[in-house]
């Protein structure tokens, strides 16, 4: 039997976090290593490991992500001003293998991102 993910176990309140927003497919809460003033991680409750493990029938899903990250940044007065990332294994900086969008803002985002 496989180990529950470090983020399947903040969902099941096993490990604590400051959690933003919850609902039946997501959980968003803040990042434990804040990059930027708002560092949050949007989490669907399924433990999809990587972006490139998600299939069609998770497209609806994807895209609920992506609308709650936006609004947390929005929520938290950065709608003018935000960034969305996910890392995609390894190479990519991926160190927590349950997809997840980073949701940075609150400073000046750099471009290109190292
Ligand atoms: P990745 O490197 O996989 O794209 O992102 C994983 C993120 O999870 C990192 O930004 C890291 O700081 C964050 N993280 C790791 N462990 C914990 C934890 O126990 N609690 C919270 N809230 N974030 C964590």
């Amino acid at each position: 039997m496989s180990e529950n993910t470090l983020f399947q176990k903040i969902i099941a309140r096993e490990i604590p976090a400051a959690i933003l927003y919850e609902d039946e497919s997501c959980i968003a809460f803040t990042d434990i290593n804040p990059q930027a003033p708002l560092h949050a991680l949007v989490v669907p409750i399924k433990p999809i490991p990587k972006i490139i493990d998600a299939t069609a029938a998770d497209e609806p899903l994807l895209g609920h992500l992506m609308a709650v990250a936006a609004q947390i940044a929005r929520e938290a007065g950065y709608g003018d001003g935000f960034r969305l990332v996910i890392n995609n294994g390894a190479d990519a900086g991926q160190t927590v293998f349950h997809v997840h969008i980073h949701v940075l803002a609150g400073r000046l985002l750099q471009w290109p991102p190292g």
